[in-house]
């Protein structure tokens, strides 16, 4: 059982009911005298396991049929040169829009493969809001966009759909609320916020876009050389697949997509208000930008900080402390984090305040 109440940005923390199975399957799986580490990834079980897992992904976000899930390696940052390696042709280009720190690392790897246009950037107020009406240039080979800027605390609420096919970093908010697949030619998540163990990254990606990439291009970084392969052109991370699988089951088990987004939206309201309520914090992300996976916010002084760190540490809540970039604190509210956790910390933050001003 957990004992903590872990607000970390990653990697994942998961429901003790999947740790459970999860731990249960690395001794033995099924019953069948065979670790999940251990087990052929060509065997009929697993094989099932990839299968289920695709499927729970289609029925959770209402995946349409003519969109390939893919399951591969490598991270979210190696999406960051798969993309262009695949879409972007040398004479063309393509549109970024820069919301952080991780757009930029984007943007970098896009520069290795052909022309970069910054659509919109916010770095002029340090990341704290989404600029509007991003995507529209219509001559883009694609526009890149993130949905939800795990180290400055914003997210996008409104994808605009009227320029180049959009491309999106979700791996931090994928599965925390309700999107319209059909918005995006492509998706990809590193699993470890909401999905699942490290390991596997998460493509979702309209066949037809999948259709145009360029032809040369080595097998292991060539989305459809993983749709014509279920992906499994080589040895998948079985392991991270496996918990996937027990995470989107505990999932569906939750109201799906909607039923999370609902305890989402319940334990963001709660602790913004407290962020906006309590005169020691104020939070970095302008109102209508802020993230509900990862709450950014800030101490009036360093003796705050500091004090807060370790009253709250003393109460087992860890993994609050700020990125390097940002500072004070970031407290990352995936799926898996239970609302008795945010009102410890919300209760932890009023009391500090108690003690601080008498
Ligand atoms: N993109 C976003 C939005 C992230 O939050 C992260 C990691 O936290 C990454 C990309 C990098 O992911 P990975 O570590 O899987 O390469």
């Amino acid at each position: 059982m957990h004992k903590k109440h872990n607000f970390g940005a990653g990697p994942c923390i998961l429901p003790s009911s999947v740790m459970e199975q999860a731990a249960q399957a690395v001794i033995n799986w099924g019953g069948m005298g065979l670790s999940i580490l251990e087990v052929s990834h060509r065997s009929p079980e697993f094989e099932d396991v990839v299968l289920k897992t695709q499927l729970l992904v289609r029925e959770l976000l209402s995946v349409p049929d003519h969109y390939s899930v893919l399951f591969l390696q490598g991270g979210a940052s190696t999406q960051f040169a798969m993309v262009p390696m695949n879409f972007l042709s040398k004479g063309k280009k393509a549109a970024y829009l820069d919301t952080g720190y991780f757009a930029q690392k984007a943007i970098k790897e896009a520069k290795l493969f052909g022309e970069v246009a910054l659509v919109a950037s916010s770095k002029d107020k340090d990341y704290a809001y989404i600029p509007v009406d991003f995507n529209n240039d219509k001559q883009a080979a694609y526009l890149h966009c993130t949905s939800n800027n795990t180290i400055e605390g914003t997210e996008i609420f409104d994808f605009s759909t009227a320029g180049a096919p959009l491309i999106c970093d979700m791996s931090s908010d994928i599965f925390s609320r309700k999107i319209n697949i059909t918005d995006f030619d492509l998706i990809y998540a590193g699993a470890q916020k909401n999905m699942g163990p490290a390991g596997m990254t998460l493509v979702i990606a309209k066949n037809e876009f999948l259709d145009q990439a360029k032809k040369e291009i080595p097998s292991m970084l060539d989305y459809r050389v993983f749709r014509d392969n279920m992906s499994m052109y080589n040895t998948p991370p079985v392991f991270s697949i496996y918990v996937a699988m027990l995470n989107l089951l505990w999932l569906k088990d939750q109201g799906g997509v909607n039923g999370i987004e609902q305890k989402n939206i319940e334990k963001a309201k709660l602790l913004y208000t407290e962020i906006d309520r309590n005169p020691l914090f104020y939070g970095t992300a302008d109102v209508g930008h802020r993230s509900r996976m990862n709450v950014t916010f800030l101490a009036i002084n360093k003796e705050v900080e500091t004090g807060f760190l370790k009253f709250a540490a003393d109460q087992g809540i860890v993994g609050i402390k700020g990125y390097r970039t940002v500072g004070g604190f970031r407290a990352s509210l995936y799926n898996a984090l239970p609302l008795s956790s945010v009102e410890v910390l919300v209760s932890a933050m009023a009391s500090f305040e108690k003690i601080y001003s008498d």
